[in-house]
Parts: structure tokens; sequence; C-alpha cells
């Protein structure tokens, strides 16, 4: 099969496995291109480990302190007329480079919000590991089926109390048009935050508390996005900021409970899977790329992992806010960035959409998530989709 990318809208539907496995090795390679994770984790469970900022967690605890890696997450696998997700290839890349390297990685290919993959990946914990030093818990889901009702909860992305009116870059079309977002209703609200709230990562932090699988000193973290004023009123003051507050209650929870040190981790904003989905983020991050490329201080997900698990999760002097959040997002939110940006935000038109932003870098970023633009790979090669992986 010859496998060329098939964008529709935001989603790319196929992916290729020679690129997907570039990519691992491009970040693999990053980590051991830097100074070893000084007092690093051990032994690692990963929650959402195949795609974005959990792959990069993934890689940067195994290559950057060789730890051991436990990875779950939902990706298709391939069959002989269609390719496997990205996510799916690239965990497949992943674990076959550990394995070079001496180091255990396992994954878990199944529904990380059930019991039953909860419950699988303490087996494997307690067979392979015995104990896990460090849960990232990276979700990114548009639903989630809760166990104990097994009621499937939607989230949406809008605006809390008001409309919003903001301008959008159609990414299919290439067209920047305003677009309003009517505001959510209470129950639209509550099922966002049963979907990206902090509830599964309590289930999880529980569940393996009772078993006993968590260190003494165990750390956990969960993944959130804050941003500045033009991302406010569709992120961090809308729904899904709601839901990522909630991230905040659940840290308190875990850690007075004694379960393990848990912390929320501000990352910036990047093209991923998810973040392509939400409106106005391609513009705003077409922007962010645009300007901070520019001033030299532009990161992807391995560097912002790197430097969470550095300056954040393992230093004795982490930068901590008010709220007790590791702040990896301080480059992004920086005044003079973030008025730059702002500066240009409406001066953005279709016919200066590549001059004035980095629509062109926001592409091939957004393709290579698929294995697609990537140095080295020949997309017009006859390949075969499969690529055996031994998950769970
Ligand atoms: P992503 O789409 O690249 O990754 C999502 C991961 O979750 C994948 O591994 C996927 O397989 C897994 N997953 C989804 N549903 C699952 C399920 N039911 N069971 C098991 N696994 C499942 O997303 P991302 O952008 O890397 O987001 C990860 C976290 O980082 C999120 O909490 C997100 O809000 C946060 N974050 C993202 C950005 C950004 O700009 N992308 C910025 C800051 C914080």
């Amino acid at each position: 099969m010859i496998i060329q990318p098939k964008v529709r809208g935001f989603i790319c539907t196929n992916a290729h496995p020679q690129g997907c496995a570039a990519n691992v090795r491009e970040q693999i390679d990053y980590i051991k291109a830097q100074s070893p994770i000084d007092g690093g984790p051990k032994n690692v469970l990963v929650v959402g480990a195949s795609t974005g900022y959990g792959l990069a967690s993934r890689i940067a605890a195994a290559f950057g302190s060789g730890a051991n890696t436990l990875g779950v997450f939902f990706e298709k696998p391939p069959t002989e007329k269609r390719t496997a997700s990205a996510g799916y290839y690239n965990a497949a890349a992943f674990e076959e480079e550990a394995h070079k390297a001496g180091l255990y990685a396992k994954s878990i290919n199944g529904d990380a919000f059930s019991d039953e993959v909860k419950a699988q990946a303490i087996e494997m914990i307690k067979q392979d590991m015995g104990k896990v030093d460090l849960v990232v818990y990276s979700l990114a889901s548009p639903r989630r089926k809760d166990p104990k009702t097994d009621e499937l909860h939607s989230s949406v992305l809008k605006p809390i109390g008001k409309s919003y009116t903001a301008r959008n870059l159609n990414t299919d079309k290439l067209e920047i048009s305003d677009i309003t977002l009517e505001p959510a209703n209470e129950e639209e609200i509550a099922a966002t935050v049963k979907v990206m709230g902090g509830e599964d990562w309590e289930l999880w932090l529980d569940a393996l508390s009772k078993a006993g699988v968590l260190t003494d000193d165990c750390k956990t973290v969960a993944y959130t996005y804050i941003g500045e004023q033009l991302t406010w009123p569709i992120y961090g003051h809308a729904t899904i900021g709601k839901a990522k507050e909630d991230l905040d209650r659940a840290a308190k929870e875990i850690t007075s409970s004694g379960q393990a040190d848990a912390h929320v981790a501000v990352l910036k904003a990047l093209v991923t899977q998810s973040s392509s989905a939400i409106p106005v983020m391609p513009l705003y991050i077409s922007l962010v790329y645009k300007v901070m490329k520019e001033e030299g201080t532009h990161e992807g997900c391995i560097e912002q992992l790197y430097r969470l698990y550095t300056e954040g999760l393992y230093t004795d002097s982490p930068r901590l806010d008010s709220d007790n959040r590791y702040r990896m997002d301080d480059k992004e939110l920086r005044p003079e960035t973030q008025a730059k940006i702002e500066k240009l935000w409406p001066e953005v038109t279709e016919e200066n959409l590549f001059d004035l932003t980095d629509y062109k870098g926001y592409q091939a970023d957004f393709l290579k998530l698929f294995g697609f633009g990537v140095a080295g790979v020949d997309y017009d090669a006859d390949i075969s989709p499969i690529v055996e992986a031994n998950f769970q």
C-alpha cells in the first residue's frame, strides 16, 4: 500500500508506520542528547502514552532516566487494508527502541476509563515492576463511559455564561472567519467535567493505592493548559477550563489522602490530535509558533517534558504557582510574547496567513503527528501497514 495523508477536517484518518517510528526515534535522540534526569523515575505508568504529551512523558522517563514503563492508550490496530492510528505505530516503535536499550516496556491498548483496564494495569505492575514511583495522567478524550453507571458522557468545547465570537481558521479550506459559539448549559458543563476533570485520575490513584502498587514517595501528574486573554473564552474560562480546574481539586485530594504527591502541570499550546480539534487554537498556535520561533523559545512536546522532569518533578526547587501547579508555559506566557501575539491577532487575513503566522510550521507539525512529511521516509514506497505489536 502507498500511504499518503488522508486529511478530513481537523483529523487525518491514516498514518505512516515508518514516519511515526522516525518521529519517536527523533524524540528519543533529543532526550539522549540531554543530561540524564537526576533522581528521575524508575518505574512509571503513563495513562495516555501513545501520542502528544503522554508519549513524550514516556520517552523522557525511559531514555532520560532509564525507567521501566507501562503505557495505556486507546488506538486502532492496522489491517491489510487500513493503516493503524498514529498512536499505535508510535507505541510499537517506542517499545521496540526501549527493548533494544534493555528497558522494560509493555502496553495496554484499551479504555483507560474502565475498571478492567485499571485492574489489568495493576496486575502487570505487580508482576513486572512491583510498584511504580510515577503515574502520568495524560488522557485527552471527547467521551468517557462512567465505570460505575455505564453512562456515556460527552464533552463539549463551548464558552460559559455568554456566547463568544472569535476569529477562527478553518484548516481545511484555509479560510479565516468569525465563528460564534453558544454558551454551554449546566448539563454540558457537568459532562465535560466528567470526561476531562479529575475523577478518573482519582479513580486510578485510588485503585493503584489500594492494590499496594505505589511506592511511598510516588508522584503523580496530570496536564492542563491555561493560556491568556486570547484563548480564555474558549479554553481557560470555558467548559474545558472548568474541567481542568477540577484537576486542581483532584490533586489536593490525592495528596491529602496520602496516595501520592499529586500535581497539575501547565504545559504550552502545541499541535496535537486533541488541540487541533479546539476552535481558535489552530490560529493561536500558528501565531505562538511564529513569535516563539523568532524569539528562539519554541518548544515541542519532548522539550516541554524534559523541562517538566528536570525543572518540576525532579528538582528541589520546582517552579510552582500559587495553586501548586508546575508551570512549563512560562515562555509562552511571557508578557512580551503575548503582546506580540495579541498585536498580530487582528491583522491576520487569508492573504497574509503564511507571512504573519507560522501556519506552515503548524501544518507540517500536524502532518508529522501522523508520520507524514518526515525527512528520510519514502512516501511513494509500497509498504505493508501491518506492524506487529505485543500490546495487551
Ligand atoms: P493526544 O490526543 O495527543 O493524546 C491523548 C492520549 O490519550 C493518547 O495516548 C490516546 O490514545 C489516549 N486516550 C484517549 N482516550 C483514551 C481512552 N479512553 N483510554 C485510553 N487512552 C485514551 O493529546 P495531548 O494534547 O497530548 O493531551 C494530553 C494532555 O495534555 C491532556 O490533558 C491535554 O489537555 C493536556 N495539554 C495539551 C496541550 C496541547 O496544546 N496539546 C497543552 C497543555 C496541556
